[in-house]
C-alpha cells in the first residue's frame, strides 16, 4: 500500500517542527526549500556584529533528517500550488505531488513602499544578509581609516529602523564591537566618533514587553551609548542620508532596516483568499477550511488564540505549530479526528548587549540585567539546533565574554540582496567595503 506523501514547503522553525514529528510516522515526506539550510534567525545580529559564524546558526536541512529514510530535501523555490490536482510547482524540476501539504514560507522584509528605502537600507532576514551587513559595517571603519574626512560625511554613523527585538539587540551588538573590539583593532583611527542611532515610531522600545522591560531597554541602551529617538520615522532614503519625519536629514553610509515583515510572496501566489496582514485564514486545527488535506502554519497562518488575536509571529509559535501538524497529520492518517492548535507560552526576551537582557517568562517571572542575560543564553543554546552548533555557540560565547573578542571580523563579498537583483540599484547608498 501506497504510503501517503506529505509536502512541506519552507525548511524554517515550522516546517522544521513538522517534519520531526513526520519522520517519525508511516509517511513519506518532501521538504522543500529555496536554501539548503535551516536558519535560527534569532542568533542572525551575531553573526552581523562579528560574535558567531554563520555556520554556528544555520544548519544543512539534508543533515538534520539524513537519519531518517522517509524524509527527502528538494532544493527549489516553490511558485505555486495546483490545490486541485494536488501539486506543488517548483522553478526547478518535477511538479511535487502530494496527499497532505503543510504550507511555512516565513515572511520577508516589509520596506512600507516609503521612497528610497528598499533602495539603499540593508535588511536582516537571511544568513547572506548578516553576513553583508558584517561585510559592510567593517567596510565603513576601513574607509573611515583610510580617510578620516569620510567620518563627517557619515562613514562611521549607523542607523537602525525599528525599536523591536532586532533593533534592540542590533545596536546594544555593534556599541560593543565598536568600542571593545574596533577600537582595538584599528590603531590611528577614533572609533569613538562612531554613531549608532535607533530610530523608533512609537514611543517605546520592544513593543509588547512590559513598560518596565521596556523602559529598562531604553535606559541601558542610552547608558551604553545608544542614540534613541523615539516617535521617529523615516521619510525618505537617498544616497549616504536619512530623511526622518520631523525633518531631520542624518548623513549616514548604514541604514539597517529591521521596522516590520510581511509574508513570503508564496502566499499571494497560492491565490488563497488572504485576511489580516496578508496571512492565509485558517481553522483551529491549522488546516484550510476548503482544502483538509492543507495546513498553514508560521509567519503567514492566520492562526487565532482563544481570545481572537492573531499568534505573534515568532519562532515560538512557528516551531509549535510545526510539532501540532505533524501530530495531526499523525491523526488523520490513523483515521483519527484533528484536534485544535493550543500554543503554550513560555515568555519572550530580547538580550541588549552584555549583562543586560530583558526576559519575560511564564508565572510571571520577569528577570532584567544580568540575570535576564543569563537566561537569555541558555534559552538560546537550547533551543538551538544540533550539538555541533551548541557546542561551537557555548565556545564563541565564552570565548567573546573573557577575551572581549569578536573572531568573525571578516569582509566577505555576498552580492545584493535578492529583492534587489536583477535591476539597477541607483548610486547606492553602501560603497563597496
Ligand atoms: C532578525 C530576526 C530575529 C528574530 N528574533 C526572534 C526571536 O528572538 N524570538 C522569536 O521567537 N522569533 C524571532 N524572529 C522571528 C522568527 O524567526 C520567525 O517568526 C520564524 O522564523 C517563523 O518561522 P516560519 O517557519 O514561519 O518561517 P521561516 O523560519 O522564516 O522559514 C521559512 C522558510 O521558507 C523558505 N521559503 C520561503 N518562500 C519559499 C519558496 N517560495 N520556495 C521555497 N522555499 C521558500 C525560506 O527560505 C525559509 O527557509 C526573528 C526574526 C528575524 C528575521
Amino acid at each position: 500500500v501506497a504510503r501517503p506523501h506529505v509536502v512541506v514547503v519552507g525548511a524554517g522553525f515550522g516546517g522544521v517542527g513538522a517534519v520531526r514529528r513526520l519522520a517519525r510516522l508511516p509517511v513519506d515526506v518532501t521538504i522543500v526549500d529555496r536554501r539548503n539550510h535551516h536558519v535560527f534567525q534569532p542568533l542572525l545580529y551575531q553573526v552581523a556584529t562579528a560574535g558567531l559564524n554563520p555556520s554556528d546558526i544555520a544548519q544543512s536541512v539534508r543533515g538534520i533528517f539524513q537519519d531518517h529514510e522517509n524524509v527527502e530535501f528538494r532544493l527549489a523555490s516553490v511558485e505555486g500550488v495546483d490545490f486541485d490536482r494536488r501539486l506543488v510547482h517548483v522553478d526547478d524540476g518535477l511538479p511535487l505531488v502530494y496527499d497532505y501539504l503543510v504550507l511555512a514560507p516565513g515572511s520577508e522584509t516589509r520596506w512600507f513602499e516609503i521612497p528610497g528605502v528598499e533602495e539603499h537600507a540593508l535588511p536582516m532576514k537571511t544568513v547572506e544578509d548578516a553576513i553583508r551587513l558584517r561585510g559592510h559595517v567593517l567596510g565603513q571603519f576601513e574607509r573611515a581609516a583610510a580617510d578620516p574626512s569620510l567620518i563627517k560625511e557619515g562613514a562611521l554613523t549607523f542607523v537602525i529602523v525599528g525599536g523591536g527585538p532586532t533593533g534592540v539587540e542590533l545596536a546594544g551588538a555593534f556599541v560593543e564591537l565598536f568600542e571593545k573590539v574596533l577600537a582595538r583593532d584599528f590603531h590611528h583611527l577614533d572609533v569613538g566618533l562612531a554613531r549608532v542611532v535607533l530610530v523608533e515610531l512609537t514611543d517605546h522600545l520592544l513593543g509588547g514587553f512590559t513598560p518596565k522591560s521596556q523602559r529598562s531597554a531604553l535606559e541601558t541602551l542610552r547608558a551604553r551609548g545608544v542614540e534613541v529617538l523615539l516617535g521617529h520615522g523615516v521619510d525618505k532614503a537617498e544616497a549616504g542620508r536619512v530623511h526622518l519625519s520631523d525633518g531631520d536629514v542624518i548623513a549616514t553610509s548604514t541604514l539597517v532596516w529591521a521596522a516590520g515583515i510581511q509574508p513570503a510572496p508564496l502566499t499571494a501566489a497560492t491565490g488563497l483568499p488572504l485576511g489580516p496582514g496578508g496571512r492565509i485564514a485558517v481553522e483551529p486545527d491549522l488546516r484550510l477550511r476548503e482544502r483538509p488535506e492543507v495546513f498553514v502554519i508560521g509567519d503567514v497562518a492566520g492562526a487565532r488564540n482563544r481570545r481572537g488575536e492573531l499568534y505573534l509571529q515568532m519562532a515560538s509559535v512557528a516551531l509549535q505549530q510545526g510539532h501540532h501538524v505533524g501530530r495531526q497529520i499523525g491523526r488523520l492518517v490513523a483515521g483519527r479526528d484533528t484536534r485544535p492548535f493550543r500554543y503554550i507560552e513560555y515568555g519572550t526576551m530580547a538580550t541588549i548587549g552584555r549583562n543586560a537582557a530583558v526576559a519575560e517568562l511564564a508565572f510571571h517571572i520577569r528577570l532584567r540585567g544580568a540575570p535576564g542575560w543569563y537566561a537569555w543564553l541558555l534559552v538560546h543554546l537550547v533551543r538551538l539546533m544540533g550539538f555541533r552548533n551548541r557546542l561551537s555557540v557555548f565556545f564563541n560565547w565564552a570565548w567573546n565574554y573573557f577575551t572581549y573578542d569578536r573572531s568573525a571580523r571578516l569582509i566577505i563579498e555576498v552580492g545584493k540582496p535578492a529583492s534587489r537583483r536583477g535591476r539597477e540599484s541607483g548610486t547606492g547608498s553602501h560603497p563597496p567595503p
